[in-house]
C-alpha cells in the first residue's frame, strides 16, 4: 500500500529509497495501489524528477515486475530499435524484417498509441488477422525460426509499465524524462538484447519537443542500458513535421510495405536506413555505416527483406499477400483532397495537430480501452519549406463518412500553414548521434 506520506515526501522533493520503489512497483503490478495514489505520485515525479539512484531502482523494479525473453546460444545477436513516439513514424515495420533479413534477430516489443502519437501495434493490427498478443514462448520460438517477432507487451513483460503507461496517458504525466526512460528501458531490457538503437524524437510533435531535453532523455536511457549489459546508441531525429507521407494506421502500414520495395519518401528512407545501419553495427553485422548501408540496400533490392516480411506476417496470423498488394489493408469509405488555399511556402505541417486529427477521425485513442479505426488518417505530401501553388493538392483525408471528411479538413486547415517566407527553423532530419562516449553532429538531410 502506498501511503500518503510517501507521496508527500516525493511531492516535497525528497528521494525515495530503492526498497520503497521496489515495493511500490510490485504493488502497482499486482493492482494493489489505487489509481488516484499512483497518479498523484506520477505527478510529483513530473515536477520533482528522480535522482539517478531512484531512476535505477524504478527501472529495475519495473523490469523485475515481469518475465523476460531469453534465447539459446545458437540464436544470432539480438538487436532492437525503439522510438520515443511521433506522427507518421512507421520505421519499426520496415526495420524488423529488413534487419532480420541481414542475419540478426529482432525481438521487438512495441506499444500502442500514446497521447497524440501513433503506436506500432495499432499499425500491425491493421493487417487483417495479424496477432500481436503472443506469449513469450511463442515469441522466442518465432525469433529462433524466422529471426524476428513484433509483439505487444504481454501480461508477463513489465506489467507495472502497462499500468503506469495507461495512467500517465490519462493524467498528463507522460512528459517526464525519468518516467519515459524507465518505461522504455524496462521493456527493452526484457528482450535479452546485445544492442539497442533509440530514435529520440525532437520537435513540436515529440513528447519532449526541445532537442536539449531529447538529448538528456537519450543520455539517460543510454546510461541505463550500458549499466545493464545492453549497449545503447541513440539518434535524435526530427519530429517537427510528420515522418514520410502516411499518417494513420493502415495508411502507414501500406507506406511501410511499399518501402520494402524501395518506394518511399526520402525522409522515411533516410531515417529508416540510418537506424537500420545502427542496428547492424550494434549487432556486429557491419563494422562501418557504409558497410551496413550496403547490406541493407542488398536486402531491399534482392527482395530478402520483403520475403522476411511475408514470413513475419504469416507467422503471426496475417495475410502475407498484403506485402505485394497493400490494397488488402482496410480502406476508408471516403477520401477527399486538401489543396493549398494560397500560393507561397509551407511554413508548418504541425504533427501534434495531425495526431489529434487522427484521434478525432477515430484512428487513435482518447482512452486506453478505445478501439481504433485502422483505415482513417491522412496522406500528406507537403513538407515545411516547400513552395506551393494555390489549389495544389497537398494531402488526402481518409475518413469513415462525410462528417469525418469535415473533421479531417479542419485538422489540416489548422496543421498546414502557408506563408510568404520560409519557416524560421526546420530541424535537421538526422540530428546528433549519441553514445555513452558523447555526441556527434550528423546534420544530414532536412
Ligand atoms: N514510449 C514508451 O514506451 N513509454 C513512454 O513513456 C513514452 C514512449
Amino acid at each position: 500500500m502506498l501511503t500518503a506520506a510517501v507521496i508527500a515526501r516525493k511531492r516535497d522533493g525528497e528521494a525515495l529509497t530503492a526498497d520503497e520503489w521496489r515495493d511500490l512497483v510490485a504493488d502497482v503490478a499486482r493492482g494493489a495501489v489505487p489509481d488516484y495514489q499512483v497518479a498523484a505520485l506520477l505527478m510529483a515525479v513530473v515536477f520533482r524528477g528522480l535522482t539517478p539512484d531512484e531512476l535505477d531502482a524504478l527501472t529495475d523494479a519495473m523490469c523485475a515486475s515481469g518475465s523476460r525473453l531469453s534465447f539459446g546460444p545458437g540464436t544470432p545477436p539480438r538487436v532492437d530499435k525503439h522510438s520515443t513516439g511521433g506522427i507518421g513514424d512507421k520505421t519499426s515495420l520496415i526495420l524488423a524484417p529488413l534487419v532480420a533479413s541481414c542475419g540478426l534477430a529482432v525481438p521487438m516489443i512495441s506499444g500502442r498509441g500514446l497521447g497524440h502519437t501513433g503506436g506500432t501495434l495499432d499499425k500491425l493490427e491493421a493487417i487483417p488477422g495479424f496477432r500481436t498478443a503472443l506469449t513469450l514462448d511463442e515469441a522466442r520460438a518465432q525469433v529462433e525460426r524466422i529471426g524476428c517477432v513484433m509483439l505487444g507487451q504481454t501480461a508477463d513483460i513489465a506489467p507495472a509499465d502497462r499500468h503506469l503507461y495507461a495512467l500517465r496517458d490519462a493524467t498528463g504525466t507522460v512528459e517526464s524524462i525519468p518516467l519515459i526512460a524507465a518505461s522504455i528501458m524496462s521493456k527493452k531490457l526484457a528482450e535479452d538484447l546485445q544492442g539497442l538503437v533509440l530514435d529520440v524524437k525532437a520537435g513540436s510533435g515529440a513528447f519532449l519537443p526541445d532537442p536539449e531535453r531529447g538529448l538528456m532523455l537519450a543520455r539517460t536511457m543510454i546510461a541505463l542500458g550500458a549499466a545493464r549489459g545492453c549497449p545503447t546508441v541513440a539518434r535524435i531525429t526530427a519530429m517537427d513535421r510528420p515522418l514520410g507521407h502516411a499518417c494513420g494506421n493502415a495508411l502507414e502500414t501500406e507506406e511501410a510495405l511499399l518501402a520494402l520495395r524501395g518506394e518511399w519518401p526520402d525522409d522515411l528512407r533516410d531515417v529508416t536506413l540510418c537506424l537500420g545501419a545502427e542496428m547492424l553495427m550494434a549487432g556486429g553485422a557491419a563494422d562501418t555505416e557504409a558497410q551496413a548501408l550496403d547490406r541493407l540496400a542488398d536486402a531491399l533490392v534482392s527482395g530478402a527483406a520483403a520475403d522476411r516480411c511475408r514470413d513475419l506476417i504469416a507467422a503471426q496470423g496475417g495475410n502475407p499477400a498484403v506485402v505485394d498488394d497493400p490494397a488488402g489493408l482496410p480502406q476508408a469509405a471516403e477520401t477527399d483532397v486538401w489543396a493549398a488555399p494560397r500560393e507561397g511556402i509551407v511554413t508548418a505541417v504541425e504533427p501534434r495537430t495531425i495526431g489529434q486529427g487522427i484521434i478525432a477521425l477515430g484512428g487513435g485513442r482518447r482512452r486506453m480501452e478505445d478501439t481504433v479505426d485502422p483505415a482513417v488518417g491522412f496522406v500528406i505530401t507537403a513538407k515545411p519549406g516547400q513552395r506551393v501553388e494555390r489549389g495544389e493538392p497537398l494531402a488526402t483525408i481518409h475518413a469513415r463518412d462525410a462528417a469525418g471528411l469535415a473533421v479531417g479538413r479542419q485538422a489540416l486547415d489548422a496543421a498546414i500553414t502557408i506563408g510568404d517566407e520560409p519557416p524560421l527553423e526546420i530541424l535537421p532530419l538526422l540530428g546528433v548521434r549519441v553514445t555513452l562516449e558523447g555526441t556527434v553532429e550528423d546534420g544530414r538531410g532536412r
